[in-house]
C-alpha cells in the first residue's frame, strides 16, 4: 500500500525535541531567553541589524504595516499570485488593497506592470503608500528594480518572504533588507523552516524596530527614553499607541533556533530535489519552474504547469488522478482578487490575467527536505502515468 505523499512538510529532528523539552523545563516557557537567540540567529543569517519574532507572518505583516504608517486613505499593492495575507494585511490597517499582476516565467508581481501602473496611478494621484513583492516559491522578486520604483514614487518596500529563508538575491540572503525597508518570513510547518506557527519582521531601520517590538506587546514600552512623563517606579509601563500580543512563545522559538542550524541542510536538499525534478520532467508536456540568474530560490515549491493543449485532460482531471494516486499535489495560489471577500470589493475575473491564465494550468508537486529519492520518483512516475 502505497502512503499519501504531501505537497510539503516539516522536518523535525531529536535535537530539535531535545531544544523544545529544555524550555518546558525552564522557568520560562514564553518570553524568556529562546526569543531573542532565534532572533539573533536570523539576524546573523540574514545579515540584518534587527530581528522581531511574532505569531505568524500574518501578524508580522499586519505590524509591518503599522509601523510603516499604513492607515486609512493610504494604498497598498501587491500580487494577486500569493496566499490572502499578503493582502488581507493592508485592509486590517484600512487601507485599500490593489494588485499587480505577474510576470509569465518567475509568477512574481511583474516589473513592467508595476512602472506601468506606477506611472498611470502617479497622474491621478493614487500612488501606493506601500508595496509588498512575495517571493514566489523561494525565488526573489527584482528588489533592485523595485528599490529603484520605490525611490522615484516613494513609496516603502515590505518584502513577503514567508517562501525565501535561505534564499539569496545577488548574492546576499533574503532578509538583508538591502532593497526594502522590512522583510518578513513565516514558520508555519509546510515552510523552510518551522516553529509550529510563527514569523518574523527583519529591518535595518531603528525607528521600525521600537515600533515594531511595541506593537508586538500591546504598544506598551517600559523604556524611559520613550515615555511622556517619568517613570513613577520599576512597575511602570506606558502604552503609547494600540497594539496587541503578538508575542511568540519560549517553546516555538527554542524550535526556531534549533531548526536555524539545519537551515542551510534543508535548502540544499530542496536544491537538489528540484534539480532532479527539471531532469526527470524534462520531456513532459510540462512548463517546468524558470529562474532569473540574479536569484538562488530556497524551493519552498515547485511549480510545473501543464501544457494543455499538448494534454488530453483538463487541468482539473490531472490534478484529481494524481491526488487519487496519493500524491499531495496543491495549487499555489487561487488569485486572491477572485475571492468572494474581494469581489465584494469591486474585483473581478479577468483584471490581473496573467495570474489567471496561470491558476488555470499550475500544479505544485511534493517538494520538502525529507522527501526521498523514492517517493521523488513516484511522484514522476504518477505524473507521466496521469498526463501520458
Ligand atoms: C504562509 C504565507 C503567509 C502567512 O503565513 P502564516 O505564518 O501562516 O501567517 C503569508 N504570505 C505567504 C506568501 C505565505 O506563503
Amino acid at each position: 500500500m502505497n502512503s499519501f505523499i504531501p505537497y510539503g512538510r516539516q522536518d523535525i529532528s531529536p535535537q530539535d525535541i531535545d531544544a523544545v523539552v529544555e524550555v518546558l523545563r525552564s522557568d520560562w516557557i514564553t518570553q524568556g531567553p529562546a526569543i531573542p537567540r532565534f532572533e539573533q540567529a536570523v539576524a546573523e543569517y540574514c545579515g540584518v541589524k534587527y530581528a522581531v519574532a511574532v505569531t505568524s507572518a500574518t501578524a508580522a505583516l499586519h505590524i509591518a504595516c503599522l509601523a510603516a504608517d499604513l492607515g486609512s486613505g493610504d494604498i497598498l499593492w501587491t500580487s494577486p499570485n500569493t496566499f490572502v495575507a499578503s493582502a488581507n494585511c493592508g485592509l486590517y490597517c484600512g487601507a485599500e488593497v490593489d494588485f499587480v499582476d505577474i510576470d509569465r516565467r518567475t509568477y512574481n508581481l511583474s516589473i513592467e506592470e508595476l512602472e506601468c501602473k506606477l506611472e498611470r496611478s502617479n497622474q491621478i494621484e493614487k500612488l501606493p503608500k506601500i508595496v509588498i513583492p512575495v517571493h514566489f516559491s523561494g525565488q526573489s522578486c527584482q528588489m533592485d528594480r523595485i528599490a529603484d520604483l520605490a525611490q522615484k514614487y516613494g513609496f516603502q518596500v515590505i518584502e513577503d518572504a514567508s517562501h525565501a529563508i535561505g534564499a539569496s538575491y545577488q548574492e546576499k540572503p533574503v532578509g538583508s533588507c538591502q532593497f526594502s525597508d522590512m522583510t518578513v518570513f513565516s514558520f508555519h510547518p509546510v515552510k523552510i523552516i518551522t516553529t509550529g506557527e510563527g514569523g518574523m519582521v527583519l529591518t535595518n531601520r531603528e525607528d521600525l524596530y521600537e515600533k515594531l517590538i511595541r506593537l508586538r506587546t500591546h504598544g506598551i514600552t517600559r523604556n524611559p527614553n520613550f515615555m511622556t512623563e517619568e517613570s513613577h517606579g520599576g512597575w511602570y509601563y506606558q502604552q503609547l499607541e494600540l497594539g496587541f500580543n503578538y508575542r511568540m512563545t519560549d517553546i516555538q522559538a527554542a524550535l526556531g533556533a534549533s531548526q536555524m542550524q539545519r537551515l542551510d541542510e534543508f535548502v540544499t536538499r530542496r536544491r537538489f530535489l528540484a534539480k532532479r525534478y527539471d531532469e526527470l520532467l524534462q520531456d513532459l508536456p510540462l512548463t517546468l519552474p524558470w529562474q532569473h540568474p540574479d536569484t538562488e530560490s530556497s524551493w519552498h515549491l515547485y511549480v510545473i504547469r501543464l501544457k494543455l493543449d499538448k494534454i488530453c485532460k483538463t487541468h482539473r482531471q490531472v490534478f484529481e488522478e494524481l491526488r487519487q494516486a496519493g500524491i499531495g499535489v496543491n495549487l499555489h495560489y487561487i488569485p486572491v482578487h477572485t475571492q468572494p471577500y474581494y469581489q465584494e470589493l469591486g474585483f473581478k475575473w479577468e483584471d490581473f490575467p496573467q495570474s489567471e491564465q496561470y491558476y488555470r494550468e499550475a500544479i505544485s508537486i511534493p517538494l520538502y527536505a525529507g522527501l526521498t529519492l523514492e517517493e521523488q520518483d513516484r511522484v514522476v512516475r504518477a505524473l507521466r502515468e496521469v498526463i501520458a
